[in-house]
């Protein structure tokens, strides 16, 4: 039970120091990675009284089992978390899901109409139209979407700029985060570090997106980008040059901070990621473990 109560001690603080250490210019990848290991710490802290439960009654003991009180309702209260956490956070994810899909699905069939071509891995899909507009899309194969409008008002160099800062957001699994952070905010919204997932992690992909295309091609060009668009929409399921944060983005490029934009910065936040989907994937095949061998006992 004091491990739960840690949990939830902890989805206080955590919004508040990973606030703290993106004020103080720590690299958006390196948070990326803090926020899922911090998410599947908690989610885990608040699934181990259910599961301590199930261990003892199921596992550890032949005879009569002798559980306080004060256990049995600590296991009923994470069940219940758990249980309606899986519920409301899996459809979230499912409706996400869903939305991308149909959103890829057309912008998939305007490439076939405007190229007569299957869109490949790395396909910008240009779209003919006078406004500057460019927006990364989830899917197989991730897609970048932009319109002929950026050449109206960027150089050539700027552009490719803008189209890097949309490449990043595919290769590095942005929009998965943005689902995952939307998912554990549909399922333990009543956690601070949960609800505020979604704007946290929106900041951080679009910072990390920044730092990555600023590293190849120079922070004043992707500056410039955003100062022009920043009042551009993208899609509501699509990830844009111009996002969260705008000030904060455009305070970074001007300081030209790109920590953890790398490799290495990649590889941390691919691991925030294989967290936040791993440990409840595993939390739920040892619950589903537990109970099956409850029920054959
Ligand atoms: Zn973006």
């Amino acid at each position: 039970m004091w491990w739960a109560l840690l949990g939830v001690a902890a989805g206080y603080l955590v919004p508040v120091a990973l606030r703290a250490l993106l004020r103080r210019g720590v690299g958006a990848a390196v948070l990326l990675c803090a926020w899922g290991a911090m998410v599947s710490l908690i989610v885990t802290a608040l699934a181990l009284p259910v599961l301590a439960e199930l261990l003892r009654r199921c596992w550890l003991s032949a005879g009569p089992v002798d559980s306080s009180r004060v256990d049995t309702a600590a296991a009923a209260v994470s069940a219940v978390i758990v249980v309606v956490a899986a519920v409301r956070g899996g459809w979230r994810f499912g409706h996400l899901s869903r939305m991308r899909h149909r959103l890829h699905g057309k912008h998939f069939e305007m490439n076939w109409l405007l190229t007569g071509q299957r869109p490949r891995p790395g396909t910008v899909v240009w779209l003919p139209a006078t406004e500057p507009l460019a927006y990364s899309l989830a899917g197989q194969p991730p897609l970048v979407v932009a319109t002929t409008g950026l050449y109206r008002v960027f150089d050539d160099a700027t552009v490719s700029a803008v189209l890097a800062h949309e490449h990043a957001h595919t290769a590095r699994r942005h929009h998965l985060f943005v689902s995952l952070a939307d998912t554990v905010a549909s399922g333990l919204g009543w956690l601070p570090v949960m609800r505020q997932s979604p704007s946290l992690v929106r900041t951080l992909v679009e910072l990390d997106a920044d730092a990555h295309a600023a590293r190849a091609h120079g922070h004043h060009r992707l500056l410039q980008a955003l100062r022009t668009m920043q009042h551009t929409p993208a899609p509501p399921a699509a990830l844009g040059i111009a996002g969260e944060c705008t000030q904060l983005r455009m305070a970074r490029l001007s300081a030209q901070s790109c920590g953890g934009a790398g490799r290495l910065g990649g590889a941390a936040a691919r691991l925030g990621a294989g967290l936040v989907l791993g440990v409840p994937a595993l939390l739920s095949l040892s619950a589903v473990i537990a109970v099956v061998s409850c029920t054959a006992a």
